[in-house]
């Protein structure tokens, strides 16, 4: 599995200013008040790793990821998230030659999201088989959030052979079954 080191973050939701987060190998908790911006963090993490679903990130649409203003600051037009990531074991296969990875996704209002690898522009199918095939997906097992648990209990059997899928690294290679079927 790949090893995040770090996640940069700016005009994300309540992280209006640039933030540098450093992670380190093991255990990272997040701790602070109600409404700090905890869960704003895993959902930066989710969505830079290609999600495409505006209702996972709380959000009606997904321009809503973009800092939407407070009473002292106005709103931004951009928002990005960057994560970087230790590829030395080479678990990101198609990246293999990268010892280091950084992925960065950025979204203007009203003009969609653009990826970066390694600063060269990439679709963001690349980047979603990057985390499928490194088993730790936008939505895979790796990140349980809030009201996950009760979800998986009440899931259909189809739903949870997905997930199981995911977490068993199989995921990208259904993706790549369905592009190739045209699906
Ligand atoms: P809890 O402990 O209650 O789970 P939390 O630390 O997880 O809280 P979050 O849900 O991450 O908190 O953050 C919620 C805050 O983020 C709210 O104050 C909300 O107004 C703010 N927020 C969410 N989206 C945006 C946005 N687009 N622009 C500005 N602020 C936003
Ligand atoms: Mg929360």
């Amino acid at each position: 599995m790949v090893q995040f080191t770090h996640l940069r973050l700016t005009g994300f939701k309540s992280f209006v200013d640039a933030t540098d987060l450093p992670i380190e190998t093991g255990l990272t908790g997040v701790v602070g008040p109600n409404g700090c911006g905890k869960s704003n963090l895993v959902e930066a993490l989710r969505w830079v790793m290609g999600e495409t679903s505006a209702r996972q990130m709380r959000g009606g649409e997904m321009d809503d990821v973009i800092f939407g203003g407070t009473r002292d600051r106005p709103a931004r037009n951009i928002a990005e998230v960057t994560i970087t990531l230790d590829n030395t074991d080479g678990s990101a296969a198609a990246w293999r030659q990268f010892p280091d990875l950084e992925i960065s996704r950025r979204i203007e209002r009203g003009s969609g999201s653009l990826y970066r690898l390694n600063g060269k522009e990439v679709r963001a199918r690349d980047v979603q088989l990057l985390f499928a095939d490194s088993a730790s997906g936008a939505r895979s097992t790796a990140m349980v959030s809030q009201g996950r648990v009760g979800a998986l209990i009440a899931a259909k059997p189809a739903q949870r052979r997905a997930l199981l899928e995911e977490a068993a690294g199989i995921a990208g290679l259904h993706g790549r079954r369905h592009e190739a079927e045209g699906r």
